[in-house]
């Protein structure tokens, strides 16, 4: 197995204000961090074949694009742009080694108030694009996010939804495993246990604050908050996963402040102490 210290990754959104693409490959390369997870807005500033170049020449292990599906919509034209954009995002995903591309399912869709129904359009989309992701060779990572967000993000909320999706679509999906979304769960270690080895295409870090201030962007560092993630990593290694452990802080008011290199820095430094 790869020493842990070099199986850290981080997800760029984590210096989303402060550098381009192209200056946290560079910024994550000078602390020896060799994985990140890399958002499109991002990538179509830099370029798909720049960015794609500097990865390799930086020894980058690209952990996940971030990220497609948003499945829901009020009409078929909606969930069709929906389609049409993913097949987009698994040919980005490809062109730069991604090694999966992060589904976030989407939320209602305007005016509506059937969840079921909108679980069932994101089920239907899944399907409709696995193929193309299939012959891509890109897997889909379904991400579950906190219940918070269900209404205007994702209404996959469990690690059991999520790993049930997986079943019922077959290979070429998986899940991303993120703390923040998923710490709370009584079924979190069933789950993970469920999910295996195979299915885990992710592994996703930072702290749940308290209190939380902002729903979205007031995401902790390892270390300052409640979540108890050696114990959390210690479930999902124990299913043999040995990928990367990716660092993803939203943080307006905090590590968005921050001088970038001393975020890479600190995320080092819990990682070794906190995680
Ligand atoms: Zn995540």
């Amino acid at each position: 197995m790869v020493p842990a210290s070099s199986r850290l990754a981080i997800n760029q959104a984590t210096v989303r204000p402060q550098w381009s693409l192209a200056e946290a490959i560079e910024g994550f390369a000078r602390q020896d961090v060799r994985g990140i997870a890399v958002w499109r807005d991002k990538l179509a500033e830099c370029g798909i074949d720049r960015a794609a170049a500097m990865l390799e020449d930086h020894g980058m292990t690209v952990t996940g694009l971030c990220r497609g599906g948003m499945f829901p919509a009020a009409d078929a034209v909606g969930r069709q742009a929906a389609l049409d954009d993913n097949k987009r995002a698994i040919e980005e995903a490809r062109a730069i080694g991604a090694q999966c591309l992060v589904v976030v399912a989407g939320g209602l869709p305007e005016s509506s108030k059937d969840i079921a129904a909108a679980r069932r359009m994101v089920a239907d989309g899944l399907a409709e694009i696995l193929p193309f992701a299939r012959s891509a060779g890109v897997p889909l990572a379904i991400e579950p996010l906190h219940p918070m967000y269900a209404a205007d993000r994702c209404c996959v909320n469990t690690i059991g939804e999520a790993i049930d999706l997986c079943d019922a679509l077959g290979p070429g999906v998986g899940i991303a495993v993120d703390v923040y979304h998923l710490w709370w769960d009584p079924l979190l270690e069933a789950g993970i246990r469920r999910a295996g080895k195979e299915r885990i295409l992710a592994f996703h870090i930072c702290d749940w604050l308290v209190p939380t201030t902002d729903l979205l962007l007031d995401r902790g560092m390892m270390g300052d908050g409640v979540i108890d993630i050696p114990r959390i990593r210690g479930w999902v290694e124990a299913t043999g996963y040995d990928g990367f452990h990716e660092v993803e802080i939203f943080s307006r008011e905090n590590w968005w402040r921050r001088d970038p290199d001393e975020v890479v820095a600190v995320c080092r430094e819990r990682h070794r102490t906190a995680c």
